[in-house]
């Protein structure tokens, strides 16, 4: 099992040392993003103390500021160390933010860091809320050169299939353990099998039947298990294909 993105270092944590410990006996792999320099950093940092863990480096469209250029120029400056497997997460939230001159910026932040990722060589790890044309548009306008993640997709089956002829990778969560949730269900359905990465997406949304408690790592599994169910496959089938597709996407042998 990879869990391919995990804020085990937030503050929900109380020792994110042990929690990352405690998720390495069951799975195999974990990779944090960032969403601003100090949470990218501490990512890092932790990620170095683990051999299985690694993390990305990003500017979360939430934490875009006026100096958001000089905030974007330390993160990459970070992205010599080998730990460092993505540029993420970056992107749109219109969900938040409904100022049209904060969401101008978002697009300015977002197309920067995908013109950094191709620079560094590396994959993006893309957030997009409430702004999937805006988010496809720009994706398409400024391709992702090594790759990209629609991290927990919440988009239509047709937007899928417009990021999906982007060559991008398509990141389910705990939504598609949710009874109602039709629309995760569908794009866990139809998703092609080699583009699927899984993610807890912890300390939030919780899949069920956690919901509404603090997310971590081991969660991982309820969402392998649906996703499985829905696929008609057995969970370790899933769980091998998922990592495999998560080595490829981030390079890691
Ligand atoms: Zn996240």
């Amino acid at each position: 099992m990879f869990d391919t993105h995990t804020h085990l270092y937030d503050a929900m944590f109380e020792n994110s040392q042990e929690i990352i410990g405690k998720c390495l006996e069951k799975i195999n792999l974990l990779l944090m993003p960032g969403d601003n320099y100090s949470n990218s950093l501490k990512a890092l940092e932790l990620s170095e103390s683990f051999k299985n863990v690694y993390c990305a480096v990003g500017l979360h469209p939430l934490e875009v500021k006026e100096d958001y250029q000089r905030e974007i120029e330390k993160i990459i400056d970070l992205c010599s160390n080998a730990k460092i497997k993505a540029i993420g997460e970056i992107g749109l939230d219109y969900y938040w933010i409904k100022d049209e001159r904060e969401r101008k910026r978002q697009r300015e932040a977002f197309i920067l860091q995908i013109q950094k990722a191709n620079s560094v060589k590396l994959p993006i790890i893309i957030h997009d809320r409430d702004a999937h044309e805006d988010t496809y548009q720009i994706l398409k306008q400024y391709p992702p050169l090594y790759g990209g993640v629609l991290h927990c997709y919440s988009g239509s089956l047709e937007m899928m299939e417009k990021f999906l002829s982007l060559g991008l990778y398509i990141g389910l969560d705990g939504p598609v353990t949710f009874k109602n949730a039709k629309t995760p269900k569908e794009v866990a359905a139809k998703v092609p099998l080699n583009r699927l990465l899984v993610e807890t997406d912890s300390p939030y949304l919780s899949p069920e039947p956690k919901r509404g408690q603090r997310n971590d790592s081991l969660n991982l599994k309820y969402i392998i298990k649906a996703i499985a169910d829905i696929r008609g496959l057995n969970e370790q089938e899933l769980a091998d294909i998922t990592e495999q597709n998560g080595r490829r996407f981030f390079g890691i042998e």
